[in-house]
């Protein structure tokens, strides 16, 4: 050998030596000729008795059948096994994960033979994780019935959809393909400058939520929500969006809930009128109002008249039974723009927002006829009863909202006082005040 081939040839076993993958030369027996530091480190805990003599011995455990292969091989040239995964138990702890090595054999003549051992551990568990990953994805995909999932194009049409959308919204693939995705939305719930900015809102924040109802196929609506994202397109010149996810549910579940949660916190649970705390919010807000624009404000209270006789003689569920009916009638004798609401016992308000103190009187007078004509079937037994009412109206000496109650409390109170079953306006009652001004 001339000393340049030498030089090149102990080059060569110096890069094989310090290569970063296993290299282990065998003969035709599976004898080691040649083995480099990793391939010694990855075969050793393999070897049965701590000796590295033999390929086919070190493996024994893991590639019994390596020796029959390398005999049944008849070409002088070529791969005998190409990347072969060969799992190793840990053997000492149970707990820990098995190690996976690759091995690819190559005869290199008919008496040399050529290994690649490498460990491939971490890049099997990945793709492991990567292939459990995508079965999770495919079944949320394909397997919830409440998710409709769709790509829209650059400007809203659908692309792709799952079988979710025709689950959630009954709507067939040839009704889907190139239609806007306003098609799940009902006409009055979206508009096409809607659906645009939706996406533009989506492009700026990476998202778009919106919800409320949707329409299916067949007309029907359903309380939903829409989500609105942006697919970065990797092979898109960057912060180019090109197309959007979109994904639909039905939450008509969690909408009823939630309106059951609003009903209980809002309402009053006998008479299903609004609540003092409703009345509260209301009054308050047309009080503001009230103080902006030169508009009508005026307040009705109303008390049963001798509620605690009808208790008495007829039992207390009577006396509810007699609340439900008064309440019935306060909802239908005033105008929608007020509030009636339960104050607490027998006692009941009524906000009157555009109303003058002598429409509210109307109203009022207009109650106290109706109840007096009417009579409560409670089990066969007719009850009677009648209603005072006072009222009165916003003006600018009413600093707040409890001296304006306490104005129709004691407008309320005079109507008692003078026979009951009547209206009293604030303004009429003889106050003491008043009386010595006039003095
Ligand atoms: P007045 O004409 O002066 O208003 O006399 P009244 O008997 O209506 O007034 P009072 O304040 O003396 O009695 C009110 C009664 O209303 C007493 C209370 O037991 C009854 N009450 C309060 N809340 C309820 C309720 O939710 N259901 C029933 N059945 N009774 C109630
Ligand atoms: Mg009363
Ligand atoms: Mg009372």
């Amino acid at each position: 050998m001339s000393s340049s081939i030498a030089d090149e040839y102990e080059a060569l076993l110096q890069f094989l030596y310090i290569a970063p993958i296993g290299l282990v030369q065998i003969q035709n027996d599976g004898e080691i000729v040649l083995v480099n530091p990793l391939c010694a480190q990855l075969l050793m805990p393999l070897s049965r008795d701590g000796a590295l003599c033999n390929l086919f011995t070190a493996l024994q455990d893991v590639a019994p059948d390596l020796g029959s292969r390398v005999k049944g091989f008849d070409a002088d040239y070529g791969m005998i096994c190409d990347n072969v995964q060969l799992h190793v138990g840990t053997g000492r702890s149970p707990s820990a994960s098995p190690k996976v090595l690759s091995l690819s054999l190559l005869r290199l003549d008919s008496q040399r033979m050529m290994g690649v051992l490498s460990d491939i551990t971490v890049s099997v568990q990945r793709e492991r994780e990567l292939r459990q990953s995508q079965a999770w994805i495919q079944t949320l995909v394909t397997g919830l019935t409440d998710y409709a999932l769709l790509t829209l194009d650059a400007e809203g049409y659908c692309t792709e959809w799952n079988d979710g959308v025709r689950r959630v919204t009954g709507f067939e693939s040839s009704d889907i393909l190139g239609q806007s995705y306003r098609l799940f939305y009902p006409p009055e719930g979206t508009s096409e400058q809607r659906a645009t900015e939706r996406l533009r809102e989506a492009d700026l924040s990476g998202w778009s939520l919106d919800e409320g109802w949707r329409s299916r196929k067949n007309g029907t609506r359903y309380w939903g929500s829409c989500l609105v994202a942006p697919m970065q397109d990797t092979g898109a010149p960057s912060g180019e969006v090109r197309s959007y996810s979109l994904i639909i549910r039905d939450i008509s579940d969690r909408q009823e809930a939630r309106d059951a949660a609003r009903r209980a916190l809002s309402c009053d649970h006998l008479t299903g009128l609004a609540n003092r705390r409703v009345l509260f919010e209301m009054a308050e807000v047309e009080l503001q109002r009230w103080a902006r624009y030169a508009r009508p404000l005026s307040v009705v209270m109303i008390d049963a008249d001798h509620f605690k006789q009808i208790n008495d003689r007829h039992g207390h569920a009577a006396g509810d039974a007699v609340l439900r009916h008064l309440a019935t009638g306060l909802a239908a004798g005033f105008g929608p723009m007020d509030t009636v609401a339960r104050l607490g016992g027998e006692e009941f308000v009524v906000l009157m927002p555009g109303s003058d103190i002598a429409a509210a009187e109307l109203a009022a007078n207009s109650l106290c006829r109706s109840i007096q004509q009417q009579s409560v079937d409670v089990d066969g037994v007719c009850i009677r009863y009648t209603v005072s009412a006072g009222v009165v109206a916003m003006d600018p000496e009413v600093g707040d909202l409890d001296e304006l109650l306490r104005r129709a409390d004691a407008a309320m109170y005079a109507a008692k006082a003078s026979g009951r079953n009547r209206v009293v306006r604030w303004d009429a009652i003889e106050r003491p005040a008043l009386a010595l001004q006039t003095v």
